[in-house]
């Protein structure tokens, strides 16, 4: 198997898996792809939740060098916590790596540690699913403890999934039981999460978990009282963290390219470069840009808080310079400011999902007929 090789199909591959290994015994299974060196870099994600002891001590005992990457949220139980120490340690995982938010974007985005109480998606994103894309970055495959039995969107899930683009998920447990679990448990006499015996049937990040006692729904007590039942690290690709504004309303990132700033722009020729696409400051003063300003696709202009005008006044002076290409004002613009930005040349804004949350589609788009309240349009039309 070679995910280079473009005539590998990722998908043809997860089909055979699937039919290669649907008798096969779970821990057999494990084994064979573990020793099998043509699988690339496995790695198991755990949360050292309620059932997660099961897969722990399974690869402990196959393998205890593989990489086991655990997400600290930053929001989890303190019990969680101790568990995860005592059982890596009793275990003896030999490479158990701690994943965390990125601390700049949890003081830019979660200063107060309150953005669960009213966007849990973006909580997720910004807690679970960016740190784990980034701490996947490499492997080929990884492991995760999801079952059947948990109903929603994991009813129907294989034992090999795509995850993204050359990468591959594996659900060992699938089609395993409640009964089944327990029984692995007693029989090889594992220590459970000690929430468990209160009722807690799936554990996560304190605030956004409930017990459930006796509920057949085991997951009933994760965000409970709201319709999300995922943190969003099974839904393959991570949702980009900006929304992009335009008059036809909210759309995901477009621009799969990096953005370089000024300097990087000073010492390199980007000749091979596809498109190009710049990050400025709003003091930038334009006229040092004029050597490139014909090879620039993009040009973002940052807005750092919402009384800075300067943006505006850059975008039009990038205009008045020939500019010709994408312009984007990006950061800490309000709706009622989408107006001033398209009259100052700008054609997208670009604003975090929490921003997103607050100023929804509909209020970005009744100001999205710009050009009716634009003064100099107005005097045009009555002349
Ligand atoms: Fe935030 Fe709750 Fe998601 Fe944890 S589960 S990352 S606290 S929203």
């Amino acid at each position: 198997m070679s995910f280079e090789n473009p005539n590998f199909s990722l998908s043809a591959h997860v089909a055979k898996l699937n039919d290669r290994f649907q008798s096969t015994d779970t821990v057999d299974m494990l084994r064979s792809l573990i020793a099998d060196s043509s699988f690339g870099q496995l790695a198991l994600v755990s949360s050292f939740g309620a059932d997660s002891v099961v897969l722990l001590d399974m690869i402990a005992k196959i393998d205890r060098a593989l990489p086991i990457l655990f997400i600290d949220t930053e929001m989890l139980f303190h019990q969680t916590l101790t568990y995860q120490q005592k059982l890596a340690e009793d275990l003896g995982l030999a490479d158990l790596r701690r994943i965390s938010p990125v601390r700049e974007a949890v003081l830019e985005r979660d200063s107060e540690n309150l953005l669960h109480r009213y966007d849990t998606d973006a909580c997720c994103a910004l807690r679970k699913t960016e740190p784990l894309a980034r701490a996947l970055i490499g492997f080929n495959g990884w492991i995760s403890g999801r079952k059947r039995y948990q109903g929603g969107a994991r009813s129907n899930m294989e034992l090999f999934e795509i995850d993204v683009e050359n990468r591959i998920k594996i659900n060992p447990l699938a089609h395993w039981s409640r009964e089944d679990l327990a029984k692995y448990i007693a029989t090889n006499n594992l220590p459970r999460h000690p929430l468990h015996a209160k009722g807690y049937k799936s554990i996560g990040c304190a605030p956004c978990t409930t017990p459930t006692g006796t509920i057949s729904d085991e997951r009933a007590g994760r965000w409970h009282g709201q319709r999300k039942t995922e943190c969003g690290i099974h839904f393959g690709q991570v949702r980009p963290s900006s929304v992009i504004v335009t008059d036809e309303g909210f759309a995901d990132e477009d621009w799969s390219g990096e953005f370089v700033n000024f300097d990087d722009l000073t010492k390199n020729t980007f000749q091979d470069t596809p498109a190009l696409a710049v990050d400025l400051n709003g003091d930038f003063e334009t006229k040092k840009l004029v050597p490139w300003i014909a090879q620039i696709d993009l040009i973002r202009v940052d807005f750092p808080v919402f009384s800075d005008g300067r943006g505006f006044s850059l975008g039009n002076q990038l205009r008045a310079l020939g500019f010709v290409g994408r312009l984007r004002a990006k950061g800490h613009v309000l709706a009622d400011q989408y107006a001033m930005a398209r009259r100052s040349g700008f054609d997208e804004v670009e604003i975090d999902r929490t921003l997103a949350r607050r100023q929804p589609e509909p209020v970005w788009q009744a100001r999205a007929n710009w050009q009716v309240r634009d003064y100099q349009n107005r005097l045009r039309n009555s002349a």
